[in-house]
C-alpha cells in the first residue's frame, strides 16, 4: 500500500513517527497490536459517537448479517434509515443513500449542476468534501499538509469550475456573489469547519450564504458529513436554524459502517434517476448491514435522554481543562470547540479560517501528539484535524486525558529546555 496505508493523515506523515496499527476498540478505547491501550479521540474520524463496538451497533450488524450483506434490492431497512434521517432534518424531504461522504456531494454537485444548468461551484477555503477532483482545490483534512493546492492528477478544466472563497468572510462572498452568483450551481460549505480543525462559523456567515443563494438561485449546499448528528440530530442546520437546499451525510448514519447521503428539496431530488434524467447509482448503496449500524446507532442516541448535552459538558469540562494546563506551562494556545469536537491549535489568536489555522505550530502540535500518544492518549495524527468526544468517553477518560496532558506538558518543557 502506497504509505502503508488506504487513507493518507493515517500514516503520521505530518507528526512524524510510525502509525500504531489497530487490533481492538472498546467503548473510548483502542488497542493496538502490540498490546498497548489509548483514550481514542479520532473516533474513526467522527462516525463512532457511540463509542467502539457499542452492544446496539454490534448486535444490529450481527442480526442483520446474518440474513445476508447485500441484496442489490430495495430492502426495509433503508426505509427506518430514511425515515430517521428525514425526521431530524427537515429541510430533506427525499434523499439517496452512497457509500461514502465523498461520494454524497459528488452527486449533490450533480445535481445541483443539472437542476440549475450552470456550472460553477463555490466552496470555501480549509472546508473539505471528499476527493473528486472539482471540490480538492484548497482543501482540508489530509490536502492541507502537503504542498499541493489540490493534487497532481486534477486537470485544471476540472478545478476551473470551482471558485474557492476565505471561509467566515461575509464581505468577499457577498462581492463575489455579486459579480459572478448567476453563474454559480452550488455554494457548498462545512457549515462548522472540521477539516481544518474545528472552526466555527463566524456570526452572519451562513446567514449571508442562505440569503445571496436564495437571491441569485444558487442552490446552499451544507455538507455535513461530520456535523449531522454530532452537534444536535438535526447537524448544523437544526443548531443555527439554517435550510440549505442539499444536505450531504455520512460518517454518524453509518454507525461505523460505509454510508453517505445527500438529500433535500423534493422539486431538486426528483430529477434524480430513474425519477428524473440525472444518473447516479451505487452497487452497495443501501446496503442492509450498513444501514442497520446506522439505524441502531442514531436509536440508541435518541434513548438516552440528555445525550448532546452531557457529551457537549464532558468535552468542555475536558478543553477547560486543557486549557488551564496550557496557561500554566505557557504555551499559547487556541482551542475551538462546537459542541463534541475541538482543535487544539498551538496559535496565539484566534482561529476563524483557513489562514489562521494554517500559522498554527506544526512542531509543537507534533510533540504534543507524540507525548499524549506516549501517556496513552490518541489525539487526530495532524494539527488540522478535529477530535471527537464519544458518548462512550465517561469523566474517569476525561480525567485521564488532562492528567497525561499535564505529564505531556512538563515532558515538552523539560525537553525544549535541555536543548
Ligand atoms: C469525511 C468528510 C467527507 C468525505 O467523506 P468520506 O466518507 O471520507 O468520503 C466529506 N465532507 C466532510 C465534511 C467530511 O468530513
Amino acid at each position: 500500500m502506497p504509505g502503508g496505508v488506504n487513507s493518507p493523515v493515517r500514516a503520521f506523515k505530518s507528526v512524524g513517527g510510525e502509525p500504531v496499527f489497530i487490533e481492538r476498540g472498546e467503548g473510548p478505547y483502542i488497542y493496538d497490536v502490540d498490546g498497548n491501550r489509548y483514550i481514542d479521540y479520532v473516533c474513526s474520524w467522527g462516525p463512532l459517537i457511540l463509542g467502539h463496538a457499542h452492544p446496539d451497533v454490534i448486535k444490529a450488524v450481527r442480526n442483520s448479517a446474518m440474513r445476508g450483506t447485500s441484496f442489490g434490492a430495495p430492502c426495509p431497512v433503508e426505509l427506518e434509515l430514511g425515515e430517521l434521517i428525514k425526521s431530524a432534518f427537515p429541510s430533506i424531504e427525499l434523499l439517496r443513500m452512497v457509500n461514502s461522504g465523498t461520494e454524497a456531494v459528488m452527486s449533490a454537485v450533480r445535481l445541483a449542476r443539472a437542476f440549475t444548468g450552470r456550472k460553477l461551484i463555490v466552496k470555501f477555503q480549509g472546508c473539505y468534501h471528499g476527493h473528486s477532483d472539482f471540490l480538492l482545490g484548497k482543501s482540508g483534512s489530509g490536502i492541507m499538509e502537503g504542498d499541493i493546492p489540490g493534487s497532481p492528477g486534477v486537470p485544471a478544466e476540472a478545478a476551473g469550475l470551482t471558485v474557492t472563497l476565505p471561509y467566515n468572510s461575509v464581505d468577499k462572498f457577498i462581492d463575489f456573489m455579486a459579480e459572478k452568483g448567476e453563474d454559480a450551481a452550488a455554494v457548498i460549505v462545512e457549515p462548522v469547519a472540521g477539516n481544518m480543525g474545528v472552526i466555527p462559523p463566524a456570526r452572519g456567515f451562513l446567514e449571508a450564504l442562505r440569503t445571496e443563494c436564495y437571491l441569485k438561485r444558487t442552490l446552499l449546499i451544507f455538507d455535513e458529513v461530520i456535523t449531522g448528528f454530532r452537534l444536535t440530530p438535526g447537524g448544523a442546520q437544526q443548531l443555527y436554524d439554517i435550510r440549505p437546499d442539499l444536505t450531504c451525510l455520512g460518517k454518524i448514519i453509518g454507525g461505523g459502517l460505509p454510508v453517505g447521503c445527500f438529500g433535500g428539496r423534493r422539486d431538486i431530488m426528483e430529477m434524480l434517476a430513474p425519477q428524473g434524467p440525472v444518473y447516479q447509482a451505487g452497487t452497495l448503496s443501501g446496503n442492509p448491514v450498513a444501514m442497520s449500524a446506522g439505524v441502531a446507532t442514531i436509536k440508541s442516541i435518541s434513548r438516552l435522554h440528555g445525550f448532546y448535552k452531557d457529551l457537549s459538558d464532558k468535552t468542555k469540562s475536558l478543553t477547560d481543562g486543557l486549557l488551564e494546563l496550557f496557561r500554566q506551562y505557557e504555551y499559547n494556545v487556541t482551542i475551538n470547540r462546537a459542541g463534541s469536537m475541538f482543535t487544539v491549535f498551538f496559535a496565539g489568536g484566534p482561529v476563524t479560517d483557513y489562514d489562521s489555522a494554517a500559522v498554527s505550530d506544526k512542531e509543537l502540535y507534533s510533540s504534543f501528539f507524540h507525548e499524549m500518544l506516549e501517556a496513552g492518549v490518541y489525539f487526530g495524527p495532524s494539527r488540522f484535524e478535529a477530535a471527537f468526544v464519544s458518548g462512550a468517553h465517561s469523566g474517569g477518560e476525561i480525567e485521564f486525558t488532562v492528567q497525561a496532558a499535564g505529564i505531556a506538558l512538563e515532558n515538552m518543557r523539560r525537553k525544549e529546555e535541555a536543548e
